[in-house]
């Protein structure tokens, strides 16, 4: 129930792609989109900011009126624009209204059962499809070797954070990697592409030869692709390496590693080197 539901976000999110035109990324005005996706449930909307206690957005919806009120604290138009796609994702897939709230803070929620609707991941989903619409960016994911260039091509193209930039390569990529954030020397979140069968655990403390941990050993980190053993992200004694790309913000104390797994490394690591059927999730 909960893949289903964040595959029909998807999919309402392309059919609204489609019916507002848009073919190019210069189409994508979110503020001009919301108002004409409010207007067609006969609302008017209004956006606002305010302080909301530790929340990101709120949504209201009064009478005749919607309001979208984004916390104050959200300067960038990166973050603004996911959560205003956010919002509307809410909104247009029918959820129950919900409070103020924290958007993709996955840190401090209990992890979803896979029976039970996860409204904060299917307005996530939604939102990541309208502000990079698979018919836009889908093509550039299709390449290999694996790192972040095309990830930071989006962010760049889109105006979107390269965080929400890489999950959504890790989201359409044919090739076996994942986007993973990490943070107090813990993996915090992870997003992996759909051929990547081998899961990588969250809240897992970095391993010493990962290039993310370097930032806290150094305070730096290398910011080329390199080659790390495969046990540095995934839970396995097999002797192979995999690849990976970070980049660190140093006034967030973050990382954010792409990882890829080579055709030559998948068959050590249990995972399959041809015949996987990549199914886009239409
Ligand atoms: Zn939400």
């Amino acid at each position: 129930m909960r893949q289903s539901g964040i595959q029909n976000a998807r999919r309402v999110a392309r059919e609204h792609v489609k019916r507002l035109g848009i073919s190019a990324p210069e189409h994508i005005r979110i503020d001009a989109i919301a108002k004409r996706l409010v207007a067609r449930l006969g609302l008017k909307l209004r956006i606002i900011e305010g302080p909301l206690d530790g929340a990101d957005s709120q949504l209201i919806r009064r009478l005749g009126e919607l309001t979208i009120i984004i916390a104050d604290r959200i300067k960038d138009t990166a973050s603004r624009r996911f959560v205003l796609g956010h919002e509307l994702g809410h909104l247009m897939l029918d959820h129950p209204l919900l409070p103020s709230h924290r958007i993709g803070d996955t840190s401090t929620s209990a992890p979803t059962a896979h029976d039970v609707r996860d409204y904060e991941a299917e307005a996530n989903a939604f939102s990541s499809e309208l502000t990079m619409p698979y018919v836009l960016v889908n093509e550039w994911c299709s390449v290999a070797p694996v790192n972040l260039n095309v990830a930071w091509r989006i962010a760049r193209t889109f105006g979107m954070s390269i965080l929400a930039s890489a999950r959504r390569f890790a989201e359409l990529s044919p090739e076996r990697c994942a986007a993973v954030f990490s943070s107090h020397r813990k993996v915090t979140w992870c997003t992996e592409s759909a051929s990547l069968t081998l899961p990588i655990e969250r809240r897992r403390n970095l391993h010493e030869s990962s290039i993310a941990c370097a930032f806290w050993s150094n305070g730096a980190i290398d910011e080329r692709e390199r080659h790390v053993p495969a046990r540095a992200w995934f839970d396995t004694h097999a002797d192979v390496e995999v690849v990976e790309h970070a980049t660190a913000s140093h006034e967030f104390r973050t990382v954010l590693s792409m990882l890829w797994v080579p055709d030559h490394a998948a068959e050590p690591l249990g995972m399959a080197t041809h015949g996987f059927e990549f199914r886009n999730r239409e």
